[in-house]
């Protein structure tokens, strides 16, 4: 790992050059190949420049890795915990710094970055105790003197693949429960931050993990990323996580499928809020805007589809335009109050820009069209570089139906569809009614409905009078349908991603016991009806 100097960038800080980290060692570092992490606010600014990973990297982490696993699952699960205790530790420490270069690297407001790296401290934290409670079962036998067992096991090599828009959190939400339960990772992160993936995997090495319990190989999804799910062909890898869009994951869910394998998979959404005609307007309003513009609409819980009562739509809507004229666009190393920043890389910011086109033809009113900031057409309030940062200004499409693309494709943007629907029937119809289902909000005060609301909705994750976005340590996060598989990350559930329950039969009886036919008989004292059916051999 060197430090370069950063001609074009120099206000942001220096330009890291990074190396794969494979059995304990950098690979690659003097690369002729290598690619540039630029930063979103302002494209003269490299963030980082690291190696292209193929198959030979791909290959090497996962003989390191499952080299490594033969020690560190016998390693006494408490003592696995110390050492994530240890990384939530380095993690604290340098939490200002890390957060910092996310705001650099993917343009996340600061406040929302430091909200991130305390998401990976708060996930240590929970599971370096869940090191001391790794719990197995005693189950009672049906036979004497035999004892029953279950022990959790490790999986074995896990590979990680992972998304740019929460490039701490999420790698922590599978990275550290997978070594908490024993087993060794192979890590592909984003191409859109692999200086924040540098800084999160130091932490580990500065807690003193041994060698190739962690390995990175860096790189593109089409290159390196393939060449991760390859591997699992070729029966390198033993689990996937994958963090990412719905085609891909769809793609890798394939190959697992094939190999036997149940991936967790963490996909993309188009996230509904209802608003009924009971709601505080001024609550919903804000958790509106918060849930649509948040981070850029860059979240994979931003809000996709606002389903208003018709009767308190025009109010709302009224209200929303007024608050959206508010927002605060610009670059967030510099300014802290801003409401976003950036769009994260080029291809987001094109599919944003080319998202209209799906209103063409349909009944959608376009109340707000976003289109890129430049030097000419900046809004009020803008604190960036027009010309050098991936800027854009937010969406909103009003009249749409939940059958239009418009309503039905992620978009990963600062745009919202407002569904104008009649009753609470139609609202759960249209909240239901995408193939995804990662998360969803009402607003309302009625305790009926409200009922009725965490009843019938099919997303993963649910809130009643506050945004569609937000996770905790130690709750589920995950989705059904196009948004995942149905696995869940953080909290004790994920355990279930990254074990394998192994029983054990204890016989002390001095004989071969035989389940089901040695079973001592109960005596019902029942007349049988049937006994004549057959002779009594
Ligand atoms: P993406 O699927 O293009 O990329 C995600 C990761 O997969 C990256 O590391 C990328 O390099 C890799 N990848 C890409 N193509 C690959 C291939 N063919 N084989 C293997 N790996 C490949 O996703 P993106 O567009 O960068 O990220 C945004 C998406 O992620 C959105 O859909 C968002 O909703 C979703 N997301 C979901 C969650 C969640 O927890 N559900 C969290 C964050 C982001």
């Amino acid at each position: 790992m060197r430090i370069k100097e950063n001609p074009g960038g120099a206000r942001y800080g220096k330009t890291l050059s990074g190396g794969h980290y494979i059995n304990g060692k950098w690979m690659g570092e003097d690369a002729s190949e290598k690619f540039q992490s630029l930063n979103p606010s302002n494209l003269d600014d490299v963030v980082g420049e690291f190696p292209i990973g193929g198959a030979n990297e791909v290959d090497a982490a996962c003989k390191a890795a499952r080299d490594a696993f033969m020690k560190w699952k016998n390693v006494p699960a408490p003592v696995r915990g110390e050492v994530i205790s240890k990384v939530g530790a380095v993690l604290r420490e340098q939490k200002e710094m890390i957060s910092r270069l996310i705001t650099r690297e993917i343009g996340k407001p600061l406040r929302e970055a430091r909200g991130e790296v305390q998401e990976a401290i708060d996930t240590a934290a929970f599971f370096q105790s869940e090191g001391r409670r790794l719990y197995g079962q005693t189950v009672p036998s049906e036979l004497r003197n035999k004892q029953l067992e279950t022990f959790r096991r490790p999986l074995g090599v896990c590979a990680m693949i992972t998304a740019g828009n929460f490039p701490c959190a999420v790698p922590a939400w599978k990275i550290i429960p997978a070594l908490l339960c024993g087993n060794t990772v192979v890590w592909k992160p984003s191409e859109d931050a692999p200086a924040t993936a540098y800084a999160f995997l130091n932490a580990f090495r500065q807690a003193g993990l041994m060698d190739g319990v962690i390995n990175v190989v860096y790189g593109h999804g089409p290159t390196t990323g393939q060449a991760v799910v390859d591997a699992i062909d070729r029966g390198l890898i033993n689990k996937v996580s994958f963090t990412g869009s719905s085609q891909i994951g769809m793609k890798i869910g394939e190959v697992c499928g094939r190999n036997l394998q149940v991936p967790s998979l963490e996909l993309g959404g188009k996230n509904p809020m209802i608003v009924m005609d009971d709601a505080d307007l001024g609550l919903a309003v804000t958790g509106a805007i918060w849930s649509a513009y948040g981070t850029g609409g860059q979240r994979c819980t931003s809000l996709g589809n606002l389903i208003i009562h018709e009767k308190v739509a025009d109010e709302f809507v009224e209200r929303f335009q007024q608050e959206a004229a508010k927002l605060v666009i610009g670059d967030p190393s510099f300014n802290e109050d801003i409401t976003y920043g950036p769009m994260i890389a080029e291809r987001f910011m094109e599919r944003y820009l080319q998202h209209h086109d799906m209103a063409a033809g349909t009944g959608a009113k376009c109340l707000l069209k976003g289109e890129r900031i430049t030097a000419d057409n900046a809004p009020a309030g803008f604190c960036g570089n027009a010309e050098r940062g991936l800027f854009v200004t937010p969406s909103l499409y009003d009249g749409v139906s939940i059958g239009d693309d418009l309503a039905q494709t992620e978009v990963f943007g600062p745009t919202v569809n407002v569904i104008r629907v009649a009753s609470f029937d139609e609202a759960m119809a249209a909240a239901n009614g995408t193939k995804y289902g990662l998360s969803s909000a009402i607003y309302t005060d009625n305790p009926q409905l409200r009922l009725r609301f965490k009843n019938e909705i099919t997303a993963g994750m649910s809130s009643i009078n506050n945004s569609t976005t937000g996770a905790e340590a130690h709750l589920p996060f995950g989705g059904n349908g196009w948004s995942g598989n149905g696995t869940r990350e953080s909290g004790i559930w994920v355990i279930d991603a990254y074990t394998k329950w192994h029983c054990i039969n204890i016989d002390d009886s001095g004989g071969l016991q035989l389940a089901q036919m040695d079973v001592e008989e109960v005596d019902t004292g029942a007349a049988d009806s049937l006994a004549d059916l057959v002779t009594s051999g």
